[in-house]
């Protein structure tokens, strides 16, 4: 072996990652007769750097991804960026910045270091859902669940910061010595009651199936009119304890169903070993 015998990921990573831009290499549809696969880890949350819990959820991913190209597969493995909430706004005014703009700033970061670890996303698919012209839809969807009265506003209990000034999850509520407090600034935590909004799914209850009951005709009418436990807090408010359960170095998240679906969930490292506390009022998604 004539070359320098040294690995230099510099040089031999950046080649080959631009090639395999070049080629699309990652796109989905390239093996149009081949089985589909779908990879999904949850989108990362750019309200600062990457860190290596983003590298340990994303390369598990990637694994499976990778693995089942080499299996034939035709693999979808997307990628885009989750960024509306209280952490970016959190770290915009840290900054002294507007959160569009240190956002912005973020993604582009976090973009490029995923590219430099060389994941094997279809970048042609990302999605940024802090880009109006992709909420323009969610709003758009939310408009029409209102109107049909499948979206309604009630007053629900929730985990209020006294510090923060904010709804916070559960997953956030530290309890030491009997007392409940923020995990990100140590503040009481209190329980507030506020209006927030909530979906009537259980209308749907009768039409979705169940293992052991047959599907019913789409003509069925919904049965039930009950409110449903599943919940949206109200809006702003909502966005710290909705996206408080999403970030990729801790939180778990719904995700669309998939046959091959990575989707980690580890645990916050600032929150191991410490009580959480047992039962909120704060919904988890
Ligand atoms: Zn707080």
């Amino acid at each position: 072996m004539s070359m320098n015998e040294r690995y230099e990921p510099q040089s031999i990573e950046s080649r080959w990652q631009k090639r395999w831009a070049e080629a699309r290499t990652f796109a989905a549809g390239r093996r149009p007769e081949a089985e589909k696969r779908y990879v999904l880890e949850m989108f990362p949350y750019p309200s600062g750097a990457m860190h290596m819990g983003h590298a340990r959820v994303y390369t598990i991913g990637d694994v499976l991804a990778r693995f089942l190209r080499m299996r034939g597969h035709d693999v979808l493995h997307p990628i885009g960026f989750d960024a509306l909430g209280l952490p970016a706004e959190n770290a915009a005014m840290k900054d002294g910045k507007h959160p569009a703009e240190r956002t912005r700033e973020n993604t582009i970061s976090f973009r490029e270091e995923m590219k430099s670890l060389g994941y094997s996303f279809d970048w042609d698919r990302e999605i940024v859902t802090s880009d109006p012209e992709y909420y323009r839809w969610n709003q758009w969807f939310f408009v029409k669940m209102l109107e049909k009265g499948i979206v309604y506003r009630r007053q629900g209990k929730a985990n209020w910061c006294t510090g923060c000034l904010t709804v916070i999850a559960n997953e956030q509520v530290l309890e030491s010595d009997g007392e409940q407090r923020c995990e990100r600034c140590g503040s009481p935590v209190v329980e507030k009651v506020i209006p927030e909004w909530a979906f009537r799914i259980t209308a749907y209850a009768e039409a979705l199936p169940s293992p052991g009951r047959p599907r019913r005709s789409r003509s069925s009418r919904p049965a039930s009119t009950r409110s449903t436990a599943a919940r949206m807090s109200s809006s702003r408010r909502s966005t710290p304890s909705s996206r408080a359960s999403r970030d990729p170095s801790g939180r778990p998240r719904s995700a669309p169903s998939s046959s091959a679906c990575a989707r980690p969930t580890p645990r916050s490292a600032r929150g191991r070993g410490r009580r959480r506390r047992a039962s909120s009022p704060v919904p988890r998604r």
